[in-house]
């Protein structure tokens, strides 16, 4: 007799096996293994890398995806997260309990302050929040026992590059640990690690999947800093889903090229809106006037990142006209990292918590454009950006 659709249609089958191997991974978005055996599942979970039982832990497009993360970062060990602020979140929770410390600069995206300064102490986590190129507040901050100094590699929204082995050495010798987000630079622009820094968290949302259709964080580093991590990603749910990682993957087998393409265009843009007439101040690590010039130098393999910050001179269009006019060929996305080049306006978005006296205390005025720049021709970004000056 045959069997009925009502068990035919939701019984489990195992995927075909071939000798042949897809050359693009296949996406696994089961929830959960079966196994052999309850002494099978024991083992697994008790080790948890021999195979998968429950994809809260892990499963293939995690593993696959944080395996090239951790590679590009030289790191030891490498998680996936749900977003990147759920990978600030779990440095945090991994390494910092009711009654710790933790120093933060005062140069951060702004959900991150949120986070460290906000959250973090009603679990009873102290937070100071200091100015990093200040050695002498630097120091008494981490005198005060902390846990973790976290920085970024290339600061939001002014795009500040602090010298990280200086920071690392100032961490240990008071006994914290350094955590860089390197979302700003990724990879092929600047390895905190090999500067000292142990625990690195990339937004994985930007520049390293690069096409705006993910969310998803990184957090990766050293063995010594690890402890906690995977039981604290698990437990607090922290872990990513089969489909964003897949897709993840994909966007980082272009990063190289998208990289190189987008430092080398964010340079020629740079030293172009340094002679627009309307530009009052270029902000970009590759110029040899910015301030931080010589460390990034150092600390960056030779590109100098994707991201420019640029103040419109009072004498020209207002940053809404500004953005208005370019609009239609440079969206205003307050995000980054997108194959396509992008503006922001830092005052009211990614620093829009920020009060407005510390808006001005980091130099963020209403005046302050963020350009992350993508792979289109260097030309035609410019002359998009050209567009904003008058209404011709
Ligand atoms: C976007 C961003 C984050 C947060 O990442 P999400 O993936 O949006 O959660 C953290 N730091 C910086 C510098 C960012 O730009």
């Amino acid at each position: 007799m045959a069997e009925s659709p009502d068990d035919l249609c939701p019984r489990p089958r195992r995927a075909p096996d071939s000798p042949t191997w897809p050359l693009a991974p296949p996406i696994f978005p089961a929830a959960v293994y079966c196994c052999d055996s309850p002494e099978q599942a024991d083992q697994l979970l008790a080790t948890g890398s021999l195979g998968y039982v429950y994809s809260r832990d892990s499963h293939p497009n995690a593993q696959l995806l944080a395996e090239k993360c951790r590679a590009l970062h030289a790191a030891e060990q490498a998680v996936v997260c749900a977003s990147g602020m759920a990978a600030l979140g779990l440095a945090a929770l991994a390494h910092a309990e009711a009654g710790d410390h933790v120093v933060v600069s005062h140069r951060l995206y702004g959900r991150t302050q949120v986070l460290f300064a906000r959250e973090l102490p009603r679990l009873g986590v102290r937070c100071s929040v200091v100015d990093v190129e200040d050695e002498a507040a630097l120091r008494a901050a981490l005198a005060r026992g902390a846990r973790l100094l976290l920085v970024e590699t290339i600061s939001n929204p002014l795009l500040t590059v602090p010298n990280l082995q200086r920071l690392a050495d100032a961490a240990h010798t008071a006994g914290a640990l350094l955590l860089v987000d390197n979302t700003f630079a990724g990879p092929c622009v600047c390895r905190p690690l090999e500067w000292g820094a142990d625990l690195v968290m990339e937004s994985l949302t930007k520049i390293m999947n690069g096409h705006s259709d993910v969310l998803l964080g990184l957090l990766c580093g050293q063995s010594s800093a690890w402890e906690r991590v995977p039981q604290t990603h698990i437990t607090w749910g922290a872990t990513a889903g089969p489909f964003e990682c897949w897709l993840a993957d994909r966007g980082l087998s272009t990063l190289a090229l998208r990289s190189e393409r987008a430092s080398a265009n964010a340079l020629h843009l740079a030293q172009a809106l340094q002679a627009r007439p309307a530009v009052a101040a270029v902000h970009y690590p590759g110029l040899p006037t910015h301030p931080n010039y010589e460390t990034a130098r150092r600390q960056f393999g030779g590109q100098s990142g994707a991201m420019i910050a640029f103040e419109l001179a009072t004498s020209g269009p207002a940053a809404d006209q500004f953005i208005a006019r370019v609009g239609r060929q440079i969206p205003f996305a307050p995000s980054l990292g997108d194959v396509s080049t992008t503006l922001s306006h830092p005052a009211s978005t990614s620093h829009r918590g920020y009060s407005a006296a510390e808006q001005a205390a980091l130099g963020i005025t209403d005046r302050l454009i963020r350009l992350s720049v993508g792979i289109e021709s260097a030309q035609s970004i410019l002359a998009g950006l050209d567009l904003g000056w008058s209404d011709r």
